[in-house]
C-alpha cells in the first residue's frame, strides 16, 4: 500500500528507485560462550562467511579491473589467510561464536600489523574493511558503508559524513534520503553537488525495508513508499515539465530589468566542474578545498597535488571568477593531523581559519600552491577564509596571503555573528565577504547543522539570519566592496530574490540549483525584491517570512 512521509526536501528532482541502506560501522560481537558441540557447526559458518566475502571481493575486482583489481584481490586473501583461518578455528574450538571468533582473531592480526612498519600499517585499514564485511555478513546486516550495488539505487542513511560521500557513485545514487541532517548539512550540499533529488530529517528513514521502492521528490520534501503506477507516471512528468521549463533560461544571472547578480558555483573539486559548465555557471563562487583533503587524514597533500587540483578549477572558467576557500577543518569535517581530538563541543572550537592559523605551515603551502595554479591564467583569482570572527582574523588572513605573494583578492567568510555585527571592521582588512548562511545558522540559533531535530531554526527564511545578512550587505556598500552568498540559502529561487533584494552581489549555489535561480530570478524586478526583502524581515517567523515574501512576489 502507497504511503507517504514528508521530510525536508533539500535538492530537486524526481528519484524513484529501490532502497539501498548505508551500512553502519560494524558493532562489536557480544562475547557469548557457546557449547562445545555447536563449534563444528560454527567453524563452517566462519568458513563460509570468509569464502563469500573473498568470491565476492574477487567478482568486484574483475568488474573494476585495473589498480582497484589489484587492491580487491589483495583484500580477498588477506580474507583467506590460512593462519588467520586457522586462528579462527582455535577460538571457536574454545567456545566463541563464529562472529566473536573473525571479530577476536582480526583484532590480534591487526596489532600484529600496526606494530610491524609503516607499509604494514598501511594494511590495517583494509583488514578492518574484510573484518567488518564478514563480521555484518555473519550477523545478517547490510555492509558497511556504501552499498554493493551494481544496480542504481536510492541511498538511505542515518546521516552522510563527506568521507563516505566521498565514495559514492554518482550513476548508481538515484536520490538521498536521511533521517537526521539539517537543509545545511553536507549530505544535502552533496545531494546539490551529485545533482541529485535528496530529503532530509525523515523521521523513520532508516526503517524504509532495504528493497522497497521509494519515490523521493526533492521538491517537495515528499516520499512515496511503494508508489503506483499512477502516481510514479504522474511525478516523472512533473519532472519534466519543471526540467523543459528550466532549460529555457540561460545567461547570466540578472532580475527583469537587468539588475546582474552572477551565479556562481560551489565546487568541492575538478569533478564538479563539468556540471557547473553546463549549468552556465559565470565561475566558482565557493571551492571547498577540504575534499581534497580528506583522501588522507594523516596528512595535508602535497603542493603539486594541490597545484593541479587548482588549476584545473581555475582553467575551466578563464574568463569568470573563482572564489577558493582555505581548508575548513574541523567540527562536521575533523583531520586527525589538525583537529584537536579532545574538544568538548567541536563546533565552537578550534576549527577553519583557527586551525590553520595554529598550523601556518598547511595554510603556507595552500596559498603557494594557489599561487602557483593562477600563474599565467587570466582567471580572476579570489581566496577567502572560512570563520572569520572578527578584523584581527581577517587580518591575519590577508598577512598570510600577502606573505605567499598570492596576487588574488583576499575576503572573509560571514558565517559568525560577530562578523556580521561588525562586517565594515572586517572590510578594513579584506576586499569581499561571502556570506556562509549554513554556519552563519548554526551560530545565530544555537542549533547544530548535523542535527535534524533542530532543522525549523537551521532554516535560512529566519527573519534574524535576515537581518545579518542584510547588515553584511549593507557594510560592503557602504565600503564599495562586493558581499555574495554561497550558503546554500542562496539555492532556494524565492530566497535568492529576497537576497538579492537585500543588497547581495552574488549568488553561489550546487550546479544543479543554477538553472531554477536563474528562471526564478529573471520573473522579478529589482524594486519587487526589494519589497519581499523587506515584507520577509518583518515576519517573526521563517514560514512567516517565507509567505510574506511569496506574497509580495507573486502580486498578492
Ligand atoms: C556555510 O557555512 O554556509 C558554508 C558555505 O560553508 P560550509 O557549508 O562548507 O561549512
Ligand atoms: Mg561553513
Amino acid at each position: 500500500m502507497e504511503t507517504t512521509l514528508r521530510g525536508v526536501g533539500v535538492s530537486h528532482g524526481v528519484a524513484i528507485g529501490e532502497v539501498r541502506h548505508m551500512g553502519t560501522a560494524v558493532l562489536e560481537p557480544p562475547a557469548k560462550q557457546i557449547p562445545a558441540e555447536e563449534a563444528e557447526r560454527e567453524q563452517g559458518r566462519a568458513r563460509q562467511a570468509v569464502e563469500a566475502v573473498a568470491a565476492d571481493l574477487n567478482a568486484r575486482g574483475n568488474l573494476a579491473g585495473g589498480e582497484a583489481q589489484a587492491v580487491l584481490e589483495a583484500q580477498a586473501m588477506i580474507a583467506q589467510d590460512p593462519e588467520l583461518m586457522a586462528d579462527v578455528d582455535r577460538r571457536i574450538a574454545v567456545g566463541s561464536t563464529a562472529e566473536r571468533g573473525i571479530y577476536d582473531a582480526f583484532s590480534h592480526y591487526r596489532e600484529l600489523l600496526a606494530g610491524a612498519g609503516e607499509y604494514m600499517a598501511g594494511r590495517v585499514a583494509d583488514l578492518d574493511d574484510v573484518r567488518n564485511r564478514i563480521v555484518a555478513r555473519l550477523l545478517g546486516v547490510p555492509m558497511p558503508g556504501v552499498p554493493d550495488s551494481d544496480e542504481p539505487y536510492v541511498l538511505i542513511a542515518r546521516d552522510l559524513a563527506p568521507a563516505d560521500t566521498a565514495l559514492l557513485d554518482p550513476t548508481l545514487v538515484l536520490g538521498f534520503v536521511t533521517e537526521e541532517g539539517g537543509p545545511t548539512s553536507h549530505s544535502a550540499i552533496l545531494a546539490r553537488a551529485l545533482g541529485v533529488p535528496a530529503v532530509v530529517a525523515l523521521p523513520g528513514a532508516c526503517e524504509l525495508a532495504e528493497g522497497a521502492v521509494v519515490a523521493v521528490d526533492g521538491s517537495t520534501g515528499e516520499i512515496f513508499v511503494s508508489p503506483s503506477a499512477e502516481k510514479q507516471a504522474e511525478l516523472e512528468k512533473q519532472s519534466e515539465e519543471r526540467k523543459a521549463a528550466l532549460a529555457a533560461s540561460t545567461g547570466p544571472g540578472a532580475t527583469s530589468d537587468g539588475h546582474k547578480v552572477p551565479l556562481l558555483a560551489n565546487v568541492g573539486g575538478p569533478a564538479d566542474v563539468p556540471a557547473a559548465v553546463e549549468a552556465g555557471a559565470e565561475g566558482v563562487g565557493l571551492f571547498r578545498t577540504e575534499f581534497l583533503f580528506l583522501d588522507d587524514s594523516q596528512k595535508a597533500p602535497s603542493e603539486e597535488k594541490q597545484v593541479e587540483a587548482y588549476r584545473q578549477v581555475l582553467e575551466a572558467f578563464p574568463e569568470g571568477r573563482v572564489v577558493v576557500r582555505v581548508l575548513d577543518a574541523g567540527a562536521d569535517k575533523p583531520l586527525d593531523f589538525l583537529t584537536p581530538a579532545d574538544e568538548p563541543n567541536p563546533a565552537l572550537g578550534v576549527r577553519g581559519l583557527r586551525t590553520l592559523l595554529d598550523h601556518p605551515e598547511v595554510l603556507r603551502t595552500q596559498l603557494t600552491a594557489l599561487a602557483k595554479a593562477a600563474e599565467g591564467l587570466p582567471v580572476y583569482l579570489e581566496v577567502m577564509a572560512p570563520m572569520v570572527a572578527d578584523r584581527q582574523d581577517a587580518k591575519a588572513f590577508a598577512d598570510a596571503c600577502r606573505a605567499a605573494g598570492l596576487q588574488a583578492k583576499f575576503g572573509a567568510m560571514v558565517e559568525i555573528p560577530s562578523a556580521a555585527l561588525r562586517a565594515r571592521s572586517v572590510l578594513q582588512e579584506v576586499e569581499f565577504l561571502s556570506l556562509g548562511t549554513n554556519d552563519l545558522a548554526q551560530y545565530t540559533f544555537a542549533a547544530d547543522r548535523q542535527v535534524g531535530a533542530v532543522s525549523r531554526l537551521q532554516d535560512p527564511w529566519q527573519p534574524a539570519l535576515l537581518d545579518l545578512v542584510s547588515l553584511s550587505a549593507e557594510a560592503a556598500r557602504a565600503e564599495g566592496k562586493s558581499c555574495g552568498v554561497c550558503g546554500e540559502a542562496a539555492s532556494d529561487p524565492l530566497l535568492a530574490c529576497v537576497l538579492t533584494g537585500l543588497g547581495v552581489t552574488s549568488l553561489s549555489m550546487g550546479a544543479a540549483s543554477i538553472p531554477y535561480v536563474r528562471a526564478t530570478l529573471a520573473k522579478y524586478t529589482l524594486a519587487q525584491c526589494e519589497r519581499a526583502a523587506a515584507a520577509a524581515r518583518a515576519a517573526d517567523s521563517a514560514d512567516e517570512a517565507r509567505a510574506a515574501a511569496q506574497a509580495v512576489l507573486s502580486g498578492e
